[in-house]
């Protein structure tokens, strides 16, 4: 049975950051994989100072899925920094037309999953939150409708990683403990790749290295909260 997997995120480097790894097993597994942004982090740091930074994420973004294995890519062209619940049903409506259109095109039975960020949005940022609460709404809609959409995995931070909620930024929660964490992905045997995923970033490369700095190989492990 064809597998078809949607990840759904807000900003070009989340999926490169949170579960590139999984992704990359997935697509080398077989699955056809399709990134959704929400926005191009048009708002995101820009150390070179480009001029059309909202095109040079677009390219980082695009080298990222190649070395992801996407099947296809998908720009919604929401503004970053603003998602919000005005832009919720749109954003809600574009992601669903993305899934339906990709899906009828097979001719084959195919199963659906979903991927996104954790509900609280794990670094906090409100674009985020929107994304993954809109991936959730799409899931359990196209579910009503009859879809084969089987799950939906939002990728979180374990409690051991970040046992205590942090400021530095906006308000970011403690990790999830044991008991909320459904499954573990390690995908360290594809530790070259994550990193050279992660690179394609380079305009966002201080988030990226100090990623890697802090958890070295552990950027290969994800964890997931599972719903079905
Ligand atoms: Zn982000």
């Amino acid at each position: 049975m064809k597998k078809i997997l949607f990840a759904i995120f807000a900003h070009p480097d989340d999926e490169a950051f949170g579960p590139s790894g999984t992704l990359l097993l997935e697509s080398r597994a077989g699955t056809d994989l399709h990134l959704i942004t929400l926005t191009a982090g048009e708002n995101g740091m820009n150390p070179d100072n480009h001029d059309d930074l909202k095109s040079v994420r677009l390219d980082e973004w695009r080298a990222a899925g190649a070395l992801l294995g996407a099947t296809d890519m998908h720009y919604l062209g929401y503004v970053d920094g603003q998602l919000s619940n005005e832009d919720f049903l749109n954003i809600a409506n574009d992601t669903e037309e993305v899934i339906t259109s990709v899906v009828s095109r097979y001719d084959q039975p195919v199963v659906i999953e979903l991927i996104t960020n954790d509900l609280n949005g794990i670094t906090g940022h409100i674009d985020h939150i929107v994304a993954a609460r809109v991936a959730c709404y799409v899931f359990y809609k196209l579910q009503r409708d009859g879809l084969p959409v089987q799950r939906i995995r939002l990728t979180c931070i374990p409690h051991s990683h970040m046992p205590e909620a942090n400021i530095d930024f906006v308000y970011m929660e403690p990790g999830r403990t044991k008991d909320e964490i459904d499954e573990i992905i390690d995908a360290r045997s594809v530790l070259d790749d994550v990193y050279a995923i992660m690179r394609c970033h380079n305009t966002q490369r201080a988030d990226g290295e100090a990623h890697i700095k802090r958890r070295g190989e552990n950027v290969a492990i994800n964890h997931f909260i599972v719903q079905q």
